[in-house]
């Protein structure tokens, strides 16, 4: 059986790693800052963003939610973005996503400033990860979550080993094969119009799926002995709990794959705490950069 990477577990080092470096820094008189936006209701994005306010409390920072109706026009986000690029408690700007359709979601992670874009998703940010400019880069959150859980099993450098990324979208797919080329690894990136998948998974010492499809991968697709990164989160039926009733299953066939794996990380309590507590990090890490200071994270 494989040994589980325990997500919860990791990620609660890395808080507590940020509250520790939070505190020292707030010795020299900078408290690091996060600034988040959301725009409109949706329920699932009220449950995302009042986690990370919390969780930045709870690092000891100066935490600001910015709550706009879901009719704001794009101007007037676009103006709130550039006020928080300039003031000087703000260390990091992060937009829940998705927006609503009549914002063009590109023009608003495009006005956050590089320096304060603690999800990543800028142009500057995407180009240093992509030109392995890692020491200045901001990387977004679940890809390095996921990397960080890599590490503890695989160390940091994975030079001959084989990578499979299964999905390329910008938010998690690219930016993870991105890493893994940066530590060394042999990468394959798969997609929706890949041929034969199973057998190019089968290939991977670490097979990394972020697809969005319930238990995709099967056990007999994961190479004996393989690191397994499961970054889907699908919420699908569960009548045997009752009717009406849900569970959350990620991207591969856990128990299958659990048979055959080195290591693997859970749905949930995988790779989904890891996300927060890097944006945690993230902001520690712009705040230090503010202050002239080495992150300690
Ligand atoms: P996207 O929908 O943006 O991308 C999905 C990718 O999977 C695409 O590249 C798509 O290919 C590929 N794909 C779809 N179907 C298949 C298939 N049958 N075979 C092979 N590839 C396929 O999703 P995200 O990257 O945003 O998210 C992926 C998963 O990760 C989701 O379950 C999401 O909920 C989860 N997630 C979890 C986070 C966390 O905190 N743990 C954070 C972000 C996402 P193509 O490009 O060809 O269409």
């Amino acid at each position: 059986m494989a040994e589980i990477i325990d997500g919860k577990s990791i990620a609660e080092d890395v808080v507590a790693k940020v509250k520790q470096g939070a505190a020292a820094l707030s010795q020299t008189g900078v408290v690091p800052g996060l600034a988040v936006v959301l725009v409109g209701e949706d329920p699932a994005s009220q449950v995302y963003v009042a986690f990370k306010s919390r969780r930045a409390k709870e690092c000891g920072f100066h935490s600001v939610q910015h709550t706009l109706p879901v009719d704001t026009d794009e101007d007037t986000l676009v103006k709130l973005i550039e006020e928080l690029n300039v003031d000087k408690a703000i260390h990091g700007i992060l937009v829940q996503l998705p927006l609503p359709a009549h914002i063009d979601a590109g023009r608003i992670i495009q006005t956050i400033s590089p320096d304060k874009d603690v999800d990543g998703f800028h142009f500057i940010n995407v180009g240093k990860l992509g030109t392995g400019e890692l020491g200045t880069a901001f990387v977004p959150c679940t890809p390095a979550g996921a990397m960080l859980m890599l590490e503890r099993v695989r160390g940091k450098d994975l030079s001959g080993l084989n990578a499979v990324v299964i999905g390329r979208s910008n938010i998690v797919g690219k930016p993870m094969a991105n890493l893994l080329l940066a530590a060394n690894a042999t990468v394959t990136i798969a997609h929706s119009r890949t041929s034969d998948l199973p057998a190019i998974a089968r290939t991977a010492d670490i097979l990394v799926a972020a697809v969005g499809r319930p238990e995709m991968v099967r056990g007999d697709w994961v190479k004996p002995g393989a690191t397994v990164i499961d970054v889907g989160i699908n919420r699908i039926p569960a009548p045997e709990k009752g009717e009406g009733k849900t569970r959350l299953v990620g991207d591969v066939a856990f128990a299958e794959a659990s048979e055959k794996a080195g290591a693997i990380t859970p749905v949930p309590g995988g790779v989904g705490p890891m996300t927060i507590a890097m944006l945690m990090a993230n902001t520690l890490t712009s705040a230090c950069r503010s202050a002239g200071i080495e992150p300690p994270v």
